[in-house]
């Protein structure tokens, strides 16, 4: 977890946990922010709530998944990077 100083992001980092897939990441989730005078606004499905109630989280590069109970730890997501990068967010991790 990490939050922009700017914005107050809530950005979670979380691994796939999909069998089939060929290469594996730790992608960039945005779960919400919470503005300076404001309470906290969601903007995605939480990943913590994903691995309890198996609902899909949306990662920054367009992947959809739902996030395991015990995330590994795989490289970061270039395009999750990149999309962050671009944003001009700190990355987790
Ligand atoms: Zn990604």
């Amino acid at each position: 977890m990490a939050a922009n100083a700017e914005h107050d992001l809530l950005i979670e980092s979380v691994a796939t946990t999909e069998d089939g897939d060929h290469e594996r990441f730790t992608h960039i989730v945005l779960e919400g922010f919470t503005p300076k005078d404001g309470d906290f606004v969601a903007l995605g499905n939480s990943v913590v709530e994903g691995m309890i109630n198996a609902t899909p989280v949306t990662a920054l590069c367009g992947k959809v998944w739902v996030p395991g109970r015990d995330p590994q730890k795989y490289p970061l997501c270039p395009t999750c990077r990149e999309v962050a990068v671009s944003l001009g967010w700190s990355l987790p991790g």
